[in-house]
């Protein structure tokens, strides 16, 4: 299939960049582009930046993105050095899109390219943050919906920020959330809590998420819950007041039990036979304890991470298409 070499006066028009991180996509390639390129025929008073973020794929997704980039200038993408990881690959995409507004979808179609013409009447409208929340999750199984619907639950009680449920990072920003978000340099990082912490004007729109069009799903369990601790800890320090009032509850009663232990011995003396009770609250305690360590734990590994200061990603290759072709570095 053949592309127009688009030309778009730039200067006139408001350029919408659609993020895209992909790693090991090559199968899902050849049925995104034909609709990105209808989206962006549909929309035609607006200038359109594709940027794939290539996250380290280790298939020929950057050779087949490469090839689209060559035959379409809308084409731009980040090659990063390794695999970063898709939360990562969003933050390398923020810093290099060059858009009014920025859409992030994943390669996979599972975020329809039809919902993005809504977004942006809406995003005219005035919202700044136009997020897509599923109405339901085709080809998924009960284990994950249900998981991360009690993991929803869970988050919006122990933080103070309100998280949308059923949202993913299917949406359009605003300029100025862009920025907003380009400032969170964080290493280990929780996207939804942080969109929710900018702020500026939301708004939802409902759709069915469909089922991946091909390759499969990047994401494991361990992932998922490696992914559910870091949303946890670090937007609330709530889990380690947990053991503080654990620490208080079970002292007072212990406290409480020891005078009815004194009182009991004074009145009828000692039977001695403690020992079952006393194995118990001693393993009780040590069971609270190494959580209550653990939990510290994973906040001292937090500060470790982020005091390091490291950089979030390296990037081995950056091709803007809409750049004169001279000025490129490689070719
Ligand atoms: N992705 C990425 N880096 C990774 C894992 C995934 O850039 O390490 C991208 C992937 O190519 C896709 C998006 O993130 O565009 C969502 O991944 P996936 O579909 O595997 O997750 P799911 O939709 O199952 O949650
Ligand atoms: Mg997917």
């Amino acid at each position: 299939m053949l592309y127009p070499n688009i030309r778009y006066n730039y200067r006139y028009m408001k350029t919408i960049s659609l993020l895209i991180p992909a790693y090991n996509e090559e199968q899902v390639l050849e049925y995104l582009f034909p609709r990105l390129n209808a989206l962006a025929q549909s929309q035609k008073e607006y200038a359109f930046e594709f940027l794939f973020i290539n996250d380290g794929s280790k298939d020929a997704t950057l050779d087949i993105i490469k090839e689209y980039a060559e035959k379409d200038t809308r084409v731009s993408y980040i090659n990063l050095s390794r695999n970063f990881g898709k939360e990562i690959g969003m933050v390398a995409g923020l810093d290099h899109a060059k858009g009014d507004a920025v859409v992030v979808i994943d390669a996979d179609l599972q975020d329809p390219p039809e919902l993005i013409p809504e977004m942006i009447s809406l995003w005219e409208e005035g919202y700044d943050d136009v997020y897509a929340k599923r109405r339901s999750r085709e080809g998924e199984s009960w284990l994950k919906k249900f998981t991360s619907k009690q993991y929803y639950r869970l988050l919006q009680r122990v933080t103070r920020v309100p998280i949308q449920e059923d949202t993913g990072d299917f949406r359009l920003l605003d300029r100025r959330v862009v920025e907003a978000l380009k400032q969170f340099r964080e290493s280990q990082r929780n996207a939804k809590a942080m969109f929710s912490w900018v702020g500026f004007h939301k708004k939802e729109i409902l759709y069915d998420r469909d089922p991946r069009a091909a390759g499969e799903t990047k994401w494991n369990y361990v992932k998922l819950i490696e992914l559910a601790l870091d949303g946890i800890t670090s937007f609330t320090t709530a889990p380690l007041r947990l053991s503080t009032y654990a620490g208080i509850i079970i002292s007072g009663l212990t406290f409480i039990y020891l005078v009815v232990l004194v009182v009991r011995t004074i009145f009828f003396g000692t039977d001695l036979a403690g020992y079952p009770s006393m194995m118990a609250v001693i393993l009780f305690l040590g069971g609270v304890q190494l959580i209550s360590l653990g939990i510290i734990g994973e906040y001292v590994g937090r500060i470790f991470n982020e005091t390091k200061g490291r950089p979030l990603y390296f990037v081995e290759e950056y091709h803007d298409g809409t750049a004169p072709k001279k000025a490129r570095t490689k070719n």
